[in-house]
């Protein structure tokens, strides 16, 4: 299914619409911290009621540690038996203090069967609203619904109803994140297309909300990423493979998301220590002379050797009305012709000739520049950072982010040296939202995380 590469302006929030990716089905590994050790006392019970007698007693006589270390002790049948309980496991959760409480939850989520009962230990453990009918802040609420108003009128889409699996998941995914960066997240919405099936993984971020929105489906749940996102042949060209090859999509889609909105409050990626890494420049799409003039200096060969001063110039010209009429995709060769032609009338008298020559005959010169080819295929629509490689004409890389906005370069060796991805070259906030679900998602923190990203990390966020 193809998705609109926009963002909105809904009340100011900035939305990341991020493309899905496409994976390979691998088993299923569930996640849970290890609580805190105490000294155990080796508490048997025979039988599960047994243990849900003892844990109630725990409950009443506020003997949490207790509770803790027979729940850890526990028979995985046991825990499955209390974990299915919820009137137990409401008691524990409403009343053993938050440490000991959120261990059990850490230990039993992942044999909950009733997804009721996950939806409400998510928010409980974490204080994050899973679907919009959880919501109960007024304010959340109010933002949840015109997404969901948003969704169904841009994008035909609906919220979906979680379902169990997916709730595992996430909780999963939360533990490998900061307890502290969680606090941001207000609300998840899980979002399908209304009248289609949804055939790979994407998310969103609306950033000033706090809310994130997921598209996904249970059978997708364990695909791993295997080149949509990445170059496959990255480490026979560079030496390098795209990290986040294998990684669980799910997991590096929900980090990626929070990424954006942890990235909102602090404003990591505008930094300039941050923008360093790969070399980031960016273009303002205001000033479309010096964005032309960026663009001609990032191409080795930005028109023909045999163009004279005049010739350049009218290229020139041409390439920034090109930008200026931002063709719709596949328009661009109607749109290239109608910016020649224009600028050719402005610049010569209408019906004129050109060096003795009808103005025709060179408009297939500048047609045929490289300064107008890149622009052609820069444009946001073409999504220039998900080509299969780095454009090789060019000193540096530059493209569109975000249909409308501003332009970004960034260094070909931030390309080559060893990548996460080739979506973090899409903007540095991307690249941002990619350095924090590849620090975070990894099975130990960071070890799939080029180095200097990785370095940078450690300083100024972890
Ligand atoms: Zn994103």
């Amino acid at each position: 299914m193809k998705y609109q590469e926009e963002k909105t302006s809904q009340n100011e929030s900035k939305i990341f619409i991020d493309p899905p990716a496409q994976a390979a089905m691998e088993p299923v590994h569930s996640n849970h911290s290890t609580p805190p050790t105490y000294e155990s006392r080796q508490d048997i019970f025979k039988t599960p009621e047994e243990l849900t007698d003892s844990l109630w007693q725990c409950i009443q006589t506020k003997n949490a540690r207790t509770a803790l270390i027979q729940i850890e002790n526990a028979t995985l049948y046991q825990q499955y038996v209390v974990a299915n309980d919820n009137w137990l496991m409401n008691n524990m959760m409403a009343r053993l203090p938050t440490k000991e409480r959120n261990c059990i939850a850490d230990i039993l989520y992942h044999l909950i069967d009733d997804t009721g009962m996950l939806i409400r230990l998510v928010d409980i453990r974490f204080g994050i609203r899973i679907g919009s009918a959880q919501i109960t802040n007024p304010d959340v609420l109010t933002n949840a619904q015109k997404i969901k108003r948003y969704q169904l009128h841009h994008n035909q889409e609906i919220e979906a109803p979680w379902t169990k699996s997916g709730v595992i998941r996430l909780y999963g995914g939360f533990l490998k994140l900061p307890q502290k960066d969680l606090r941001e997240i207000k609300a998840i919405l899980a979002i399908q297309p209304k009248n289609a099936s949804l055939e790979s993984i994407s998310g969103e971020a609306h950033t000033n909300k706090g809310i994130v929105g997921l598209r996904f489906n249970d059978e997708l749940l364990n695909n791993k990423e295997d080149g949509e996102f990445t170059e496959p042949d990255a480490e026979q060209k560079y030496g390098k493979a795209d990290t986040s090859i294998g990684t669980n999509i799910f997991d590096f889609t929900t980090a990626h998301e929070f990424g954006h909105i942890i990235d909102r409050k602090h404003g990591y990626s505008a930094r300039k220590d941050f923008r360093k890494i790969s070399g980031w420049q960016e273009h303002s799409h205001n000033d479309l002379q010096t964005l032309t003039e960026s663009i001609r200096d990032s191409l080795k060969n930005p028109y023909p050797d045999s163009f004279s001063a005049q010739e350049r110039k009218l290229c020139m010209r041409c390439a920034e009305d090109l930008i200026r009429q931002h063709p719709a995709p596949g328009n661009e060769g109607k749109a290239i012709q109608y910016a020649i032609t224009r600028s050719l009338n402005a610049t010569f008298e209408f019906g004129n000739t050109y060096s003795g020559r009808p103005l025709s005959t060179i408009r297939p010169k500048i047609a045929g520049s490289g300064l107008i080819m890149h622009i052609r295929q820069a444009f946001a629509e073409s999504m220039p950072w998900l080509n299969g490689e780095l454009f090789p004409d060019m000193k540096r890389q530059i493209h569109e982010s975000y249909r409308g906005e501003n332009w970004f370069s960034y260094r070909n060796s931030a390309w080559t040296s060893g990548k996460i991805s080739k979506y973090q070259f899409r903007n540095p906030e991307e690249e941002f939202a990619e350095l924090y679900a590849s620090y975070h998602t990894s099975e130990k923190k960071g070890e799939k995380t080029p180095k200097q990203l990785r370095k940078w990390f450690e300083m100024n966020v972890k």
